[in-house]
Formats: C-alpha cells, structure tokens, sequence
C-alpha cells in the first residue's frame, strides 16, 4: 500500500471500505466509520506537530551547526559535548597483522578478528560473532557486565586458527568500541559520563571503562590488550576511509544514534596544547543530546519523562531506533483510549512500555497487501490487538508520520555538520565529492527511514550540492574501523 503522508488535508479522503464492508450490517458500518471520525483528528493533529517542512529543517540544521560551534568553544558549552576522539590520523590502507574489535552498543555485543594485509591485501580475512545482550545486565553491576563482554571475547579468542596469525610473543591487541558517551582522556582510556539506551548499569558512571574491561579480562585470565577506544561512529568513519579518503563524516543510526566527523585542530577553541602531526582530530559529537528547534509532542514528553534519563537525549528519542516504535505505541494508546481505535475495550498489552518495537512498525510499514494482512498479524501478535482495515489504516499513518519525522531531522542533522564544515573551508565539503558513511540496524533495515533522510537532504541542499552528497551505508565498517584503529595504536613497531 503507498501511503499518502505529507498531505495533512482531508487525511482520510482516500480511506475507502473495501466492498466486502459494503454489505456488511448497519452496525458494523457504524463502528468503522466511528473510528475514523474519533481517531481522524487526533492523528490530524499527530500530522501537524510531527511536521518537518523546509523551514523546520532549516531551522534544526542550522542549531545543529551553532550548537557545534559552541560546543568546541569550551566544555559544557552546549547540549552537544564534541569530545575529542584522540583519534588523529586516519587509516592509510597500510595497516598489516591480526588485529581483534569488540563492540558494545545498545541491542547487541559483537567481537571480531582480522587479518590485515597492507596496501596490496587488504582485509585477508575477517570472522565475526555477535550475540544480544542479556536484558538483566542491562540493569546489573559493572562486572557482570563487563565479564560478560570479557569471556565472550576469551572464547571467541580461543577458535583463532587458519589464516589467523599472531607473530610469535606478541600479546592479542583489540580495539574497543563503545557506544556510550565517553569522557576520552587518550586513545586507550576514558571515563563513562552516562549510560544511555535503557542502560542502568551500576558502578561504571565515573570509572575507565578501559580498565573495567581489563580486570574482567583478568578475572577470564585473557591476555589480551585494548590498544584504542572509540565509539561507534569514530570507528565507522575510520572503517568507511581505509575503502574510501572522500569519508569525512560518519552517523550511527541503530539503538541509539552518534555522528561524529574530522574537524581541524586549529577550529577547536577548547583544546590548547593539544598535538595533532596531521592537524586534524576526529570529533565526536554525542549528538543525541541535541534538543534545539525540535518539533515534539505530548507522546515525546510522555515518554522522556517515564525514561530511565529524563530530560536528557531528546534528539535520540526522537529518531533513533530503540524509541520510535515506543512513541508509535504512545499514539496507538491514546487512539485506543480516546478514540476507540480497536473496539470498546483497550488492549492491555498495548499499556505496556516498549512492546512495539522499531522492527515491527517497519514491517507494517511495509505491508502493501489491500487488506493490510501484516500490518493484522502484527498487531495481534505484538499487541494482542484485534483490528478492522479502517485502524489499520491509522496505525500504518501513525508509523510513518513518526518515522518521517525522525528520518527528515536526521537528515537535517547530518546537514547541519556539513553546512559547519564547509563554512569553516569553503568549497572543502559541497565543492566535491563527500561521503557520508553511515551505519547501524535502523538506517540499515528500515528503506522508509532511508528514502526519508535522503530526501530531507536533498530538499536542504538543493539538487547541485546533494549531487556531491553521498550518503552510503558501510556495513560492519565499525568492526573493521576498530580493529584498524587498534592497529595504528598498537604497542609493537608497524611492520610497514
Ligand atoms: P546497536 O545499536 O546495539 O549497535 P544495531 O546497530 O544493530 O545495534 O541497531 C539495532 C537497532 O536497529 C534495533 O534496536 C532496532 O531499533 C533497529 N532495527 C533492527 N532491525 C530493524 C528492522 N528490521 N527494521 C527497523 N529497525 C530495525
Ligand atoms: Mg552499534
């Protein structure tokens, strides 16, 4: 089914009973109609809080530069932290041996090796595992949190074999990726500032998280080194540059989101004394703190302040993938409350926080049978809801009114670092080619979110820039980008 979402009138003048509704009694008409009628305003007026029209887009992108601006004035100068990465140089493609990467995000905890093969070889060979993290250590202590990360890491270590090869003496070197916001205090420390993404873990706000790590290691007797922590985005935007130097700028669009880009040294008011041989240092800007010029709604103030840290990441909340199925169930609620979306009665399931995920709001989403046959299954399945075609109509406007909005201000955030960039070196950014690498399960698995974000950066740029715009998805770059990092920090001399 093509969905009509940007006209905001008459929404529901294309909403036609099917013919098999045609004959159906008086009072199964009466019920239909009536769900339209009660539910067509309050989605009317979701339509019009959630709109992102040019001017708003704008308006975000251009708080989105000011608040960069501000940020690297001095610490605590803005929402967004724009804290130095220490990551100064880039990968070259030169980077050879057997290097690990670990990365914790928000849903899923991944290790990974690779054989690196210098300029000629490249990436030889890669193995990877992945497995979700357990619900309980999301609210657990600090060690069982980080033994968990550690013995999956010594099992993984103990299956090396084949093309995998450690010179002879040398320790086992990984690059940490980390996708919490980060107080980094040199390539291979830093300290925690906050858990973010539903994560209550006790114990780790304040500490290295480098040195947690390195006594659960020690308590899974792993001898094996953190040569370089990074979070995501820094380690997607140097994975994104050993295949391709137009790679200035990387977005992490999953659980949760980051973007972080290279910025020159001497455009850092608040680093003095900072050393830098290329003049250059990767910035990450923990932009989901970003809150400027938002266009939210009572379901976004309903949901922040029943957060684990209200107040805080509305820019997260607002597009990233771990929220904005729960927002979507927000609206459906107050519909099944006010306007008696699925009958008389609410679903109980539906009071329940967070039981509508971003997956299954894409998969409705998705549906483009007349009778709406997934958008039914899904929302019994999930939600133990009982729909007519009519509500489901509404759910599948809800979704992408939520999912527009949310992709259209991601768009208008990675414009807004753009437009800083180039007004810092004309011509550097909109003048040639720029690659935008992008990556994480959301922006990855979800084509609406993808066509939205382009769009909204395309209407910000016009069509001449956004020619010179590439926006390109680099799967798994982080695991790579990692482990390529921990190669250039490695304590052993390069064999290159
Ligand atoms: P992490 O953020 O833990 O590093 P990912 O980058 O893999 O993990 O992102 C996982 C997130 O991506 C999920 O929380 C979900 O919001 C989103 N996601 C995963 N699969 C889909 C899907 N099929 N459709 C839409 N969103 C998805
Ligand atoms: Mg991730």
């Amino acid at each position: 089914m093509s969905v009509n979402v940007t006209s905001t009138s008459p929404v529901f003048g294309s909403f036609r009973l099917p013919p098999s509704v045609k004959g159906a009694p008086r009072f199964r008409m009466a019920v239909r109609s009536n769900v339209v009628s009660v539910n067509a305003p309050i989605l009317t007026k979701l339509q019009q809080e959630c709109a992102t029209p040019l001017p708003v887009l704008r308006h975000v992108a251009g708080a989105m530069t000011a608040d960069m601006r501000a940020g690297l004035a001095v610490d605590g100068g803005s929402d967004l932290k724009m804290i130095l990465s220490y990551v100064d140089s880039l990968p070259t493609g030169n980077e050879r041996g057997l290097f690990y990467a670990l990365d914790l995000g928000g849903t899923n905890f991944r290790v990974l090796r690779v054989q690196l093969g210098g300029n000629e070889e490249r990436v030889q060979a890669t193995e990877f595992e992945q497995v979700s993290i357990p619900q309980e250590l999301m609210f657990g202590t600090s060690e069982e949190l980080f033994d968990f990360i550690a013995s999956g890491l010594a099992k993984f270590a103990e299956k090396e074999g084949g093309i995998f090869h450690l010179p002879h003496g040398r320790q086992r070197e990984t690059g940490f990726t980390f996708s919490f916001p980060v107080k980094q205090t040199s390539i291979d420390s830093g300290i925690l500032i906050k858990w973010t993404k539903g994560f209550a873990v006790s114990g780790t706000a304040g500490k290295d998280v480098v040195a947690c790590l390195n006594e659960a290691m020690q308590r899974q007797r792993l001898d094996m080194r953190v040569s370089a922590l990074v979070n995501d985005a820094v380690a997607t935007l140097a994975g994104a540059r050993y295949w391709d130097d137009d790679v200035t700028l990387a977005v992490i669009l999953g659980t949760g989101t980051n973007a972080c880009y290279v910025e020159r040294v001497d455009a850092i008011p608040k680093l003095q004394g900072h050393k830098s041989s290329s003049g250059k240092t990767i910035i990450n800007t923990e932009w989901g703190a970003f809150s400027k010029g938002l266009p939210l709604t009572m379901f976004d103030r309903d949901m922040d302040a029943a957060s684990i840290n209200p107040g805080e990441q509305i820019f997260e909340k607002t597009i990233s993938g771990m929220y904005l199925g729960e927002i979507v169930r927000r609206v459906l609620l107050k519909m099944a409350e006010a306007g008696g979306l699925f009958g008389k009665a609410v679903p109980e399931k539906l009071s329940m926080p967070f039981v509508l995920r971003t997956p299954d709001i894409c998969a409705m989403q998705q549906d483009d049978s007349e009778d709406l046959q997934a958008v039914e299954s899904i929302l019994y399945d999930v939600a133990g809801v009982e729909s007519n075609l009519n509500a489901r109509k509404i759910v599948t406007e809800v979704c992408d009114t939520i999912v527009k909005r949310g992709s259209r201000l991601a768009g208008a955030g990675i414009v807004g670092i753009l437009q800083k960039m180039e007004e810092d070196s004309k011509g550097v950014i909109f003048g040639k080619r720029t690659v935008v690498a992008m990556d994480g399960g959301l922006y990855e698995n979800y084509p609406h979110y993808r066509t939205y974000l382009q769009e909204a950066v395309n209407e910000l740029l016009g069509t001449e820039i956004s020619k010179n715009i590439v926006i390109e998805h680099t799967k798994d770059g982080s695991g790579i980008g990692a482990a390529l990092l921990a190669s250039a920090n490695s304590k052993y001399d390069h064999d290159y």
